[in-house]
């Protein structure tokens, strides 16, 4: 058969539907085989660092601030040890941008490394309750096999102790979560507070936890292959350069155990994948490039003593023509695009200062006679204190010489807030250079100069 017959009977076996659902619409029960293999073992070093990282970070902290905090609810950030409060909302939103191009640009060349190596949902199901399943109920056909077996004492002790441990492990994930939005220590104190004292958190709590359960329990595969849009935008993503798990077929087909292809359509491929489908179709949007139908097929070609790679990392051009030339248009674009974000980004943080002033005249006035031989201007300040402690701040007039009387009480401002404050500005005619003279104001807190700030003095015109 022709390369290009090969391709095209190739391609007419994809599949327009889920594997997951049967004829009827009825869901269609996944029971992968537990892999093992090179990737396999690589996947579980990889998440145990990424597991270690989730349940560790919480506890990490700088200057007394977790180094991590994502309060949605008071609109306060912390990456890596840096405070982000409302006033740098801006930053978190162009980091986000910036981390959403990059995925889409990594997904690009290198397809969905991302779902098989280091998404949560991923890692939680395979490496995680999915283990606990294997120990419990045994390895794939065991696990058929109990399922389809009546309610006895076994049946009843493993599916108990199965769901308890599931339960549990939900609750202490969902909390793990809870801390990275609350901080560690804010999420303890409402567990030494107890249950009537915070009611409505323990509530959602339980509600959070019920939800993982079914998540894992349950609902499973179907997040990657039906809920997850970065699973639904693969299409868009990919093209015939991308690198993603895929099936020799120009090496493996025609299969079968007498076929001269290197197939022997042991299904061992199909057994292991944990979305239930079979790669030799081609790349489909249930492969979340777990890599376990790599390690299941090398062992197969270790067997009957073939090369392994018959699937393997590598593009649909790379299959065809035996080209692995990764960079094109599009991913040039993407490149460039996102190079442009991380400069403004990084430009953006490095000039980030713990203070931000605004000295405004009041609006609706000019200028007011003041004495013999002065006049006065009033101004508001509005003084941001993105550090991490109380600042008492302190104006001072820089240039020219003149006076300042304050309107209101001192500022103060507690961390993360902002202080607000009015003051006048007294300059004798002799400093009024003409109708617009540049004020410079120091703003210091304990004595300590933390901000200049330049504004315009209005006067009357200056006679000749
Ligand atoms: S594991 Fe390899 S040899 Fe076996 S069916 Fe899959 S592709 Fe063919
Ligand atoms: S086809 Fe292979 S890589 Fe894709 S999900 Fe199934 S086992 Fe994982």
């Amino acid at each position: 058969m022709s390369e290009k017959n090969l391709k095209e009977e190739h391609h007419s076996s994809y599949r327009d539907k889920l594997s997951t659902v049967s004829e009827e619409g009825k869901r269609v029960w996944v029971y992968p085989k537990k892999p093992k293999g090179r990737f396999y073992n690589y996947r579980k070093l990889v998440s145990v660092f990424l597991l270690a990282l989730f349940f560790v970070t919480p506890f990490l902290k700088y200057k007394g601030d977790p180094i991590f905090l994502f309060n949605i609810i008071e609109r306060k950030f912390i990456l890596f040890g840096m405070i982000f409060w409302p006033q740098d909302f801006h930053l978190v939103v162009l980091s986000l941008i910036t981390l959403v191009v990059f995925i889409i640009l990594f997904t690009v060349v290198y397809g969905r490394v991302f779902c098989g190596w280091i998404c949560p949902q991923t890692i939680f199901m395979e490496m995680v309750y999915r283990q606990v399943e294997y120990m419990i109920e045994g390895d794939f056909m065991k696990q058929k096999k109990l399922d389809k077996q009546d309610w006895d004492f076994e049946k009843a002790w493993k599916k108990s102790l199965k769901h308890i441990i599931f339960f549990i492990m939900s609750f202490v994930i969902a909390n793990i979560f809870a801390s990275y939005v609350l901080s560690i220590d804010k999420l303890l104190g409402l567990y030494r507070d107890g249950f009537t004292a915070h009611a409505t958190f323990f509530i959602g709590m339980t509600i959070f936890s019920g939800v993982y359960y079914f998540i894992y329990a349950f609902f499973r595969e179907q997040v990657c292959t039906i809920a997850c849009p970065y699973g639904r935008l693969q299409g868009v993503f990919l093209d015939d350069k991308s690198i993603v798990v895929a099936y020799d077929y120009v090496r493996g087909e025609p299969r079968g155990k007498k076929e001269k292809g290197d197939c022997i359509a042991c299904n061992s491929c199909v057994n292991v994948c944990p979305t239930g489908i079979d790669i030799r179709n081609g790349t489909q949007l249930e492969c979340i490039n777990c890599t376990a139908c790599i390690d299941a097929c090398d062992a197969v070609m270790d067997r009957v003593k073939k090369p392994r790679g018959l699937i393997r990392y590598d593009s649909e051009k790379g299959i065809t023509e035996n080209e692995h030339k990764i960079m094109n248009p599009r991913t040039i674009a993407y490149s460039v695009v996102l190079l442009i974000l991380l400069g403004v980004v990084s430009t953006m943080l490095f000039l980030r200062t713990d203070f931000e002033t605004t000295i405004l005249r009041q609006r609706g006035t000019l200028f007011q006679k003041y004495g013999e031989d002065s006049y006065s201007n009033i101004y508001e300040i509005e003084f941001v204190n993105k550090s991490r402690k109380r600042h008492e701040v302190a104006i001072k007039l820089l240039e020219p010489e003149g006076k300042i009387v304050m309107m209101t009480d001192d500022i103060v401002v507690e961390k993360g807030e902002i202080g607000k404050g009015k003051f006048l500005t007294v300059l004798k005619t002799s400093e009024l250079k003409s109708s617009r003279t540049i004020l410079k104001f120091g703003l210091y807190s304990d004595n300590e100069l933390v901000e200049e700030y330049k504004v315009t003095f209005v006067s009357p015109r200056k006679k000749e």
